[in-house]
């Protein structure tokens, strides 16, 4: 999913660790091959439209996230956790090697933070009558895996996610969105389920091709197109709304007209609840990972990669209006909604286009 948020929104970075608390030790809780996980003890883990200047809520069980999308937005909040790991835990040899020996990208991906404590933080703050729980049940989204994959490989072992789904589980009358790239999010079909109920509930899961060998190039460590394809077919047959999110679609990589349409039809064929897209956007920390990508993977669209996002973060309206234009279509023919899964009024509806209109900033999922 694309998540956006205004431009100059503190997205996250006020309320994801209070500082005292990173000044604990942050022990090492498990390894992974060249993986690290830090648990860690988070003060708030549902923040509020005011704080993410988000139209939503957002959970986040983990900071940083294995798939390593060659494009991901979601690089500079790990930059933030792990220099305030770094600063408050002086004595912490391995915090202050990743800060000091890692390019900030690769440690977003290779250096993980688990927050421990998700589910107990979030039962607090929404224990019956509290004020976040009337808010959340007038009708506003939390969107879980705004700067993380929910289902990452660390969910396998330390079951965050599925601790916070419980929780959710427990509170009738929300409005919940979760976005993945992870077949893992079967796992929890019972509780999706359960959530489902007495809930809205809508999975988006992100997909940009159907292509296995450019997926890998583009999103190295997540699962395959055909996992997540199965794992569509899967949450559809439970009756989970599932939608896919064709995000970010990438310039001359992904925009392939015949590419586009293999993969609305794959999609439509498993009953996906709707598709939506959108071109890259590119900011700076995402740009300084993707731009030396493409020089090494794709040096002859270097140029025009340059010349597009040197001086902007996004594409031009034209190419935006194109690739809606084209999907649009393209669901039409296959019989599959094209815009947001959105609540209004309790009612579930398609809204296209539901966070345009200010100037923003993509964070994709
Ligand atoms: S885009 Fe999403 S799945 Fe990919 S690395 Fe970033 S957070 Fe993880």
């Amino acid at each position: 999913m694309s998540v956006r948020a205004k431009k100059g929104a503190k997205v996250e970075q006020s309320t994801l660790f209070d500082a005292s608390v990173l000044g604990r030790p942050l022990p090492m809780v498990g390894e992974q091959k060249d993986i690290r996980y830090y648990g860690t003890v988070a003060r708030n883990v549902l923040n509020g439209p005011e704080t993410t200047g988000m139209g939503f809520w957002s959970v986040n069980p983990y900071v940083g996230c294995a798939f390593g999308c060659a494009y991901c937005y979601a690089r500079y909040t790990h930059r933030w956790v792990l220099d305030r790991a770094a600063t408050t835990n002086p004595e912490h040899e391995d915090m202050q090697a990743a800060r000091d020996n890692l390019s900030p990208w690769l440690a977003f991906e290779r250096r993980i933070f688990v927050k421990q404590n998700a589910a107990d933080v979030l039962r607090n703050v929404l224990r019956h009558g509290s004020d976040k729980h009337k808010a959340l049940l007038n009708g506003d989204t939390i969107v879980i895996g705004t700067a993380t994959d929910p289902f990452q490989p660390a969910e396998r072992r330390f079951r965050i996610t599925r601790s916070v789904l419980e929780v959710l589980a427990d509170h009738p009358g929300l409005s919940i969105c979760i976005i993945t790239k992870s077949p893992l999010v079967t796992r929890d079909i019972d509780l999706l389920k359960r959530i489902n109920r007495h809930s809205s509930l809508t999975v988006h899961l992100s997909l940009i091709s159907t292509d296995r060998e450019l997926a890998r190039k583009l999103e190295p460590r997540a699962p395959t197109p055909e996992a997540r394809l199965r794992a569509l077919a899967r949450l559809r047959e439970s009756d989970i709304e599932t939608g896919i999110n064709v995000m970010p679609v990438l310039p001359a990589i992904t925009d392939q007209p015949q590419a586009l349409e293999h993969l609305v039809k794959s999609v439509a064929e498993r009953g996906a609840s709707y598709v939506n897209s959108c071109a890259l956007r590119l900011r700076s920390s995402a740009r300084a990972r993707y731009l030396p990508f493409i020089e090494q993977e794709f040096p002859q669209l270097a140029k025009r990669y340059r010349a597009t996002y040197t001086f902007d973060h996004k594409v031009s309206a034209a190419y935006s209006e194109a690739l809606r234009t084209t999907m649009r279509s393209l669901c039409e023919k296959y019989g599959v909604a094209y815009g947001y899964y959105g609540r209004n009024g309790g009612e579930a509806e398609i809204v296209e286009e539901r966070f345009a209109g200010a100037e923003q900033l993509q964070l994709e999922l």
